[in-house]
């Protein structure tokens, strides 16, 4: 979206041109989030012509059965055009009073949802945002969600002050990156084996905000993959009374707590000993920068996509399989890191999520203990410490490089699988369903919808 409204904006004719955005609206604590939907190319001369106040205007026409759509789909309505320059922007005299003109009426029309426009030069944007109840708010910032994240500003920000903990690695990528990676919020869900080795990473590297789910608490035969795991954790001394040593017994998401305590301090970490598909848990998720799914439910991976694309957040899921027939027999061993970007072919039009096992994992546990199905013969699935090492450093790796904007722009987007067996790395192409009511822009689907639309989360 971003290529095409610059590529429209900028054909190298230094003249104005225009546009709409419509986008949904994410409210959390940390503010007020548009998640950009539908791009609408203002034609020049047509849609975009001789103003009559300021040099040049959008149509009525146009504007008028955009602002219709934008209330009809509740979503936010951008009106855009560009200046000249490069690393800064301001709206003019002008612009603002043509604002001021034109969006009391443009917000009686949109019923509660928030209108305003947007400048843009090449390399930033600023933003004048009218919010029903009559506040009126400047845009902070924005961020183009591609295979590298790119952050525009109304002015350049100050430059980032030097943190000597984290020399070696901001040779790589700069006190700004470093920055950036403290001032980032990651959700991560599921801290078993995976998990727990993503909370590390992260840590490690200095991200600073942390959202982790995951209902369960340690047990014995999960040590050997829980990272700097305690036997206490799992098994409280012998000679305390059952209760006592059941409360003793550790979250899964309070090892991972302390971990990343260990590796930075200053962390923020909302530590969830709950089902990622409650809907006050997934709500924490929202706002997140990045998700990892280290939960593998067919339920969470819904939901997972879910908010990838509705919030407009990239995210990555990991897994291993391991499949070991009743006899014994080992088959193919892979471990996988998929990466998910909002629009960009997902979890469900790849084929990922079974509806058949998503219906069974609907069905309450005391009534599922009456039967069991093909995949899963009542047997734990085989899990090693090493696959899950794989597939998360790579995953934290992506990120990483995402993040910080140091990845190509010709990047390939491709999933890594690793088959330990035969020593092989393959990459499959995620495909993308050109009707997917998840990630495309067909009329009803989810991308970029946020809060005006439901999420598919476990009913109460
Ligand atoms: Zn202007
Ligand atoms: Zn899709």
């Amino acid at each position: 979206m971003y290529q095409a409204l610059t590529k429209h904006l900028f054909p190298g004719d230094h003249d104005e041109h225009g546009a709409i955005i419509l986008a949904g609206v994410c409210v959390s604590d940390r503010g007020l989030r548009l998640v950009a939907r539908e791009l609408h190319l203002a034609v020049d001369g047509i849609d975009y012509v001789p103003g009559k106040y300021g040099y040049r205007m959008l149509k009525a026409q146009f504007i008028q059965s955009r602002i219709l759509r934008a209330r009809d789909l509740k979503l936010a309505y951008l009106a855009i055009h560009n200046h000249g320059g490069t690393t800064s922007v301001a709206f003019s005299p002008d612009d603002m009073a043509s604002h001021e003109r034109g969006y009391p009426a443009l917000l009686d029309i949109a019923r509660g949802m928030p209108v305003g426009a947007l400048v843009f030069t090449g390399a930033a944007v600023a933003g004048d945002l009218w919010l029903p109840g009559g506040r009126r708010a400047a845009l902070a910032s924005a961020a183009v969600i591609g295979n590298k994240r790119l952050e525009l500003f109304p002015q350049p920000p100050a430059a980032a002050s030097r943190n000597p903990d984290y020399d070696r690695q901001s040779r790589l990528f700069g006190d700004r990156g470093q920055a950036l990676l403290g001032g980032t919020r990651v959700g991560i869900i599921g801290l078993g084996g995976a998990g727990s080795i993503l909370a590390e990473l992260l840590g490690r590297l200095g991200v600073s905000e942390f959202v982790l789910a995951d209902p369960d608490k340690a047990e014995m035969t999960n040590l050997p993959r829980l990272i700097a795991a305690l036997r206490s954790d799992a098994s409280p001394p012998a000679w305390l009374p059952a209760r006592v040593r059941e409360f003793l017994r550790k979250y899964k998401v309070d090892m991972a707590f302390r971990n990343i305590k260990r590796a930075n301090s200053r962390a923020k970490i909302t530590a969830l000993p709950r089902d990622f598909l409650d809907a006050d848990v997934a709500a924490q998720f929202k706002d997140c920068d990045y998700l990892f799914l280290a939960a593998d439910t067919m339920g969470a991976r819904l939901l997972f996509n879910a908010i990838v694309n509705q919030y407009g957040i990239p995210g990555v899921q990991v897994g291993a399989k391991i499949p070991v027939n009743q006899a014994g027999e080992v088959g193919d061993v892979f471990c996988v890191t998929r990466s998910v970007r909002p629009g960009h072919g997902c979890l469900w039009c790849n084929g990922l999520i079974n509806p058949a096992r998503l219906q069974d994992e609907a069905v309450p546990d005391a009534i599922k203990k009456g039967y069991a199905y093909l995949d899963d013969p009542g047997v734990a699935a085989p899990s090693v410490v090493t696959m899950n090492a794989i597939a998360c450093a790579h995953a934290a790796d992506d990120f990483l490089f995402h993040m910080t904007g140091l990845k190509n722009d010709d990047a390939e987007t491709a999933w890594l699988r690793w088959n330990s067996r035969k020593n092989r790395v393959s990459y499959d192409v995620p495909r993308k369903d050109a009707d997917c009511l998840e990630c495309s822009a067909a009329d009803h689907s989810r991308l970029g919808r946020g809060d005006h639309f439901a999420l598919p989360v476990r009913p109460r």
